[in-house]
């Protein structure tokens, strides 16, 4: 067998390694922001069902432009997020990733670049990478908050093509003012112009209300949104974007013809018909988060404000041993790479409970 490294790869792959979230099968796993969750029955038949129909037409290729979904995807928003929206000014692909992979290949690759405020969400830079765009790390603070001088500074140096800013952030859990985006908006526009990505993977978690509504009058800003988080279906990958309509045309330009299986869009449509149900369970995660806030700070640990559905504690001095003690209780939790900190998932009651008798006995030993 040849390793990588004698395969005439891109240069900029070489040495490199794949993203990789540990899948280890452990009691109670707290280390990729999913909704703990299963889906409920009368969605799961409904699934069968559609999916039912859609196998019929399987000889067939899908709807290109899966029209119907993200009409549907467009009633959504518009509800929730309290800014009218059509099926023209929304794009679905296979998870978010895919979704930021596109814009990538749209207005970054090579000779171009995209920003980030790190740290953040690791796949923005690695499809960066992916797609020949040249990478730029951002500044954030001692506190993990966007200090707007420091970035207004960073965007006017490097002019670059796509501007990434999450809210709610990862691995952080801190949101940003609306205030601040709009401002990077406007240093983005007075630097090139270049396109404004806000990724709201986890708004539906947070204390306050989507970037939506920014939406109006700012063509080169786009929200993207996934189903893999406060829907409840990692599973399904399906992420989606809002934008102006001619956003959702260039885009166009790059995704591949039938990206979106017949599968995958009779799926979404049936979990858009539970929304209702599926948003219930973001109520009960948002508390869960709030007490992992509240019990991680009385047993005496750091914790970044969180808006998400996970939280982010440290301090640590060994934080890879850390992670590995909490691990030998039965818990898998995420190391980020950011020095000190580790970040949980919002479980189950239970599996919160597991979770903070774990770090109750690390931190007895990590003061004894
Ligand atoms: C999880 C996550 C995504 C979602 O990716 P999918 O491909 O939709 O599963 C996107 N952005 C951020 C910041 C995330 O944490």
């Amino acid at each position: 067998m040849t390793g990588i490294d004698e395969l005439p790869v891109r240069d900029e792959l070489r040495g490199k390694s794949p993203y990789g979230a540990p899948q280890l099968d452990v009691p109670v796993r707290l280390n990729t922001n999913e909704n703990p969750y299963p889906l409920p029955e009368p969605l799961v038949e409904r699934i069968a069902e559609r999916v039912r129909d859609a196998a019929r037409n399987l000889n067939r290729y899908p709807d290109r432009d899966a029209v119907q979904l993200r009409s549907e995807l467009a009633k959504y928003l518009t509800t929730t997020g309290h800014h009218p929206l059509d099926a023209r000014n929304v794009w679905a692909a296979n998870g978010s990733n895919e979704v930021i992979q596109q814009l990538l290949q749209t207005f970054g690759g090579p000779g171009r670049t995209a920003l980030g405020f790190e740290p953040s969400y690791s796949m923005h830079a690695l499809i960066a990478r992916g797609t020949g765009t040249g990478w730029i790390s951002g500044p954030r603070g001692a506190d993990f908050t966007i200090d707007l001088v420091a970035a207004e500074r960073a965007i006017a140096e490097h002019r670059p093509d796509v501007v990434f800013i999450t809210t709610p952030n990862n691995p952080t859990g801190n949101a940003v003012p609306p205030e601040t985006v709009l401002a990077l908006y406007e240093a983005a526009q007075a630097a090139k112009p270049s396109m404004v990505v806000v990724d709201e993977a986890y708004i539906e978690f947070s204390h306050g209300d989507s970037l939506l509504p920014l939406l109006e009058g700012r063509p080169h800003l786009v929200v993207s949104r996934t189903m893999s988080k406060a829907f409840g279906a990692a599973g399904l990958r399906l992420g989606y974007l809002a934008a102006d309509p001619a956003v959702v045309d260039a885009v166009q330009l790059v995704r591949l013809p039938y990206h979106l299986s017949a599968v995958t869009q009779a799926t979404a449509l049936a979990a858009l018909e539970h929304t209702d149900t599926l948003l219930g369970y973001v109520e009960q995660l948002k508390a869960e988060r709030d007490r992992l806030v509240a019990e991680l700070r009385a047993i005496g640990y750091e914790v970044t404000e969180s808006d998400a559905n996970f939280v982010q504690f440290g301090r640590f001095e060994d934080t890879q041993g850390a992670w590995r003690r909490i691990l030998d209780n039965g818990v898998l939790v995420r190391d980020n790479g950011v020095p000190g900190w580790l970040r949980v998932t919002a479980g189950t009651p239970e599996e919160n409970d597991a979770f903070l008798d774990a770090v109750r006995d690390l931190k007895k030993e990590l003061d004894a």
